[in-house]
């Protein structure tokens, strides 16, 4: 069922990127698995998935501790909004928090780094040294969503980068539900390219082809692998 499904998707994605003239690899699947149990995310597994986003970090504690000792290739990414008090926990769990968007935020970051150790439950845990971070952007400027503004990307990434000297690599946005995607795609696009930023985690169930074609290297997709969320 689920193998059936990727195969679709890539299809989908494979047919989307034949007629563009920006890129020709197609993006990373990152599995949405918000709601999904152990279970579920284990026949994931199963079926090729490599790549998992967790929208909150107590959820992705529950579940992501025995997976990842099970299976260390696979990837886990935070998607969802990541508050202060919980920095050290996601730095001791993700490999990519793709949701950085606001200066408190990146100057905790930097702190935890700085002294080398999250937690795992309430052990210490080494953080890894590998860990990157997305800068989210509120494309849409809509208020109940997390995000810099674009008008303020240009000098939240520099501080992030230049000053803080953390390893932003890529950016990454929910465009407003109902809008067309496209241009909010394009300005993301745009912003990572002035930035020398590689990586574009852009596309959901309803419009990851379209964001395939546009240049995302990280489609998000819950609902087209796993059905209705629980
Ligand atoms: C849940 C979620 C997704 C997946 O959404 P679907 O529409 O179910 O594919 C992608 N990105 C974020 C940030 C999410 O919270």
């Amino acid at each position: 069922m689920l193998a059936q499904k990727l195969g679709i998707i890539r299809q989908e994605i494979n047919k989307s990127i034949e007629n563009s003239h920006l890129r020709a690899s197609p993006p990373q699947i990152l599995a949405a698995s918000k709601g999904q149990g152990v279970e579920t995310i284990e026949k994931a597994i199963l079926a090729g998935i490599t790549l998992f986003g967790e929208n909150r970090v107590q959820e992705a504690y529950e579940k992501w501790p025995a997976i990842q000792q099970a299976h260390p290739a696979v990837k886990l990414h935070l998607i969802g909004p990541l508050q202060t008090n919980k920095v050290k926990q996601a730095l001791g769990l993700f490999d990519c928090i793709q949701t950085l968007d606001r200066p408190r935020l990146a100057e905790e970051i930097k702190r935890v780094w700085g002294v080398g150790c999250g937690v795992s439950g309430d052990k210490p845990q080494k953080l890894n040294p590998d860990t990157r971070l997305f800068i989210q952007v509120n494309t849409g400027e809509e208020q109940q969503k997390a995000g810099v503004f674009p008008r303020d990307a240009d000098d939240f990434i520099r501080y992030c980068k230049n000053e803080l000297k953390l390893p932003v690599t890529g950016l990454m946005c929910i465009p407003p539900a109902g809008d067309v995607p496209a241009p909010h795609f394009a300005l993301l696009r745009q912003i990572a390219t002035s930035h020398g930023l590689n990586e574009l985690s852009m596309g959901m169930s309803g419009d990851y082809a379209v964001a395939a074609r546009m240049g995302s290297t990280i489609v998000r997709i819950g609902t087209k692998l796993f059905g209705e969320r629980p």
